[in-house]
């Protein structure tokens, strides 16, 4: 023993240490440390490798280190093995080895060659440890992880683990494919977008298990005419050990974001289809009513003038003193006529009344599309629908806002549905501008005269005189709920393509 430390202290020892010091520091470490000959032959073992391998120094010596060898590990493994010490190279790796008790073990094996004066590499120092242990866990860690990973994706929601700064740290399967599909960037901003657009959720303070928010529903809009996709999103903060090596000592934990996002799509389009039967029903009433209500003013538009007309000559021929016949028939022709007039203002129906709710401007127009489906089919027209993924509420009378979107696309389709036109293509676009929501409506029809662009939204002003469906209120209407809402509506002179129709609505209103 006395010969073969010496050999192994003498070749590594640097000046000014004790041989003795290299010794007791081979002899005490608690690892398993064999120094062998080039062939592999054991030379000396220190107590730890007794410990670990059940043989004692007087066991070991003048054997090959195959005698640790449990037969398992591959050829390839002790073939690249000697190549690379036979290099002059050390090398590390991973060995089944069997102990003097016929139990085996999983060996972390490092070879060290060690040269001699001339440089020559004279023996090998083994340095190895027991990882049967540390292997068993890192197998479980490891199929805890795998059976974590297919339950995560096989599961019907998408999920993301987002950091701090919102980036997406960890997903799933449903999640990556969800954000494939909705092909605009990020699916989890466009979800907390939404959150925040449709429920005024902000995410609050971090704390661990707590939710940021829970089952909120929202609807993303997707262009090319596909149907909107609905999702039911839940927020919950998780907390996360930091694996980096600056935060060892440090704080280690950080705060992430689950987001989980349920497809419910086909529950809201049962629902959604129950509410276009109604929004129909609805739709047709107030088609019906404010028929009535176009056709009366019309008529109490055009009768106040000969009226006024009527009402200026009575009023001379009493200032003249004039009490013929004619004056008196004049004078019952005013009254019979004022009393027409009263009963016509009375017979004109109110509008329905309607409260100030939150409105979703995209789904309004959606609505809008679906009823006027047949019309746009039979006129043949193309339509390009351009909804911003995520709109901010719009706070107003959404029953008001659709009909006067309804009115704006009937307009279009009355432009373009003329015999013998031949582009007709309907673009309806949504955005959102520094606090208002923005609608364009474009169509490819005639257009209207820039000289008439202010006149267009006078009462029965029409550029088509002899048509049967609008008394020409349409865009007064139009201009009315827009005003009501404190927004804007007008004609964009610079689209010479036909007409676009740019209405902007204001977010959030006060006094409303
Ligand atoms: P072997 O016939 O010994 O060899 C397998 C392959 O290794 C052969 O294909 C051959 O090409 C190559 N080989 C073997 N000896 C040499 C050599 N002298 N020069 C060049 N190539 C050679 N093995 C273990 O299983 N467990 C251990 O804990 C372990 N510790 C080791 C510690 C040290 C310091 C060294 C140098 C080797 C150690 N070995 C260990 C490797 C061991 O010496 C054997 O090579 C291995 O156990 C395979 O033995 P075997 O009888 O199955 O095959």
């Amino acid at each position: 023993m006395a010969h073969d430390t010496r050999i192994a202290a003498d070749t590594v020892q640097p000046a000014g240490i004790l041989p003795e010091v290299f010794r007791e520091a081979v002899a005490q470490a608690d690892v398993a440390i064999s120094i062998t000959d080039t062939a592999a032959t054991i030379l000396y073992v220190n107590p730890g490798f007794e410990r670990v391998t059940g043989y004692s120094l007087a066991e070991a010596r003048g054997q090959n280190q195959s005698l640790l060898s449990a037969k398992t590990t591959p050829p390839a493994v002790y073939t690249q093995l000697w190549a690379t010490i036979g290099k002059g190279e050390p090398w590390s790796g991973r060995l089944v080895n069997r102990r003097r008790d016929g139990s085996e073990y999983l060996a972390d094996l490092m070879i060290t060659p060690v040269r001699d004066g001339d440089g020559r590499v004279a023996n090998y120092l083994g340095i190895h440890r027991d990882i049967t242990e540390l292997h068993r866990l890192e197998c479980q860690v490891c199929n805890q992880k795998a059976l974590i990973e297919s339950v995560v994706d096989s599961a019907p929601l998408a999920m993301a683990l987002l950091d701090g700064e919102r980036r997406v740290v960890l997903d799933n399967l449903q999640y990556k494919k969800l954000t494939s599909e909705l092909g605009v960037g990020e699916a989890a901003k466009i979800i907390l977008d939404a959150v925040r657009a449709e429920h005024g959720d902000t995410l609050g303070v971090p704390r661990d298990g707590a939710q940021a928010f829970a089952d909120r529903e929202i609807r993303i809009d997707r262009e090319g005419g596909k149907a909107p996709r609905w999702f039911s999103c839940t927020g919950t903060w998780v907390r996360s050990v930091n694996a980096a090596t600056y935060a060892f000592f440090g704080a280690r934990d950080s705060i992430y974001l689950l987001l989980i996002a349920k497809e419910i799509t086909q529950q809201r389009a049962q629902q959604e289809q129950a509410r276009m039967a109604a929004l129909q029903a609805m739709m047709a009433e107030e088609n019906r009513v404010s028929g009535l209500r176009e056709s009366l003013s019309a008529a109490l538009f055009h009768m106040e003038g000969p009226m006024n007309v009527l009402a200026s000559v009575v009023a001379m021929q009493g200032r003249r003193g004039q009490h013929d016949p004619t004056a008196a028939a004049l004078g019952e022709a005013l009254r019979a006529g004022q009393q027409a007039l009263d009963t016509l203002r009375r017979a004109t129906p109110d509008l329905i009344g309607e409260s100030v709710s939150a409105a979703n401007i995209n789904e309004l127009l959606r609505d809008v599309l679906d009823l006027a489906t047949v019309r746009l089919l039979r006129a043949g027209i193309m339509v390009t629908w351009k909804p911003q993924a995520t709109l901010p509420v719009i706070y107003g009378r959404p029953v008001r806002l659709r009909s006067m979107f309804k009115a704006l696309v009937d307009n279009a389709i009355d432009a373009m549905n003329t015999k013998g036109w031949q582009r007709r293509e309907l673009t309806v676009v949504t955005r959102s501008r520094a606090g208002s929501v923005e609608v364009l409506i474009e169509d490819s029809g005639p257009g209207i005269p820039p000289a008439l662009h202010l006149k267009a939204f006078e009462p029965f002003f029409t550029t088509n005189p002899g048509g049967v469906r609008h008394a020409g209120t349409g865009l007064s209407m139009a201009q009315q709920v827009v005003a009501d809402h404190e927004g804007i509506i007008e004609i964009d002179a610079d689209y010479d393509s036909g007409c676009r129709m740019r209405v902007a609505l204001p977010c959030q209103r006060e006094n409303f």
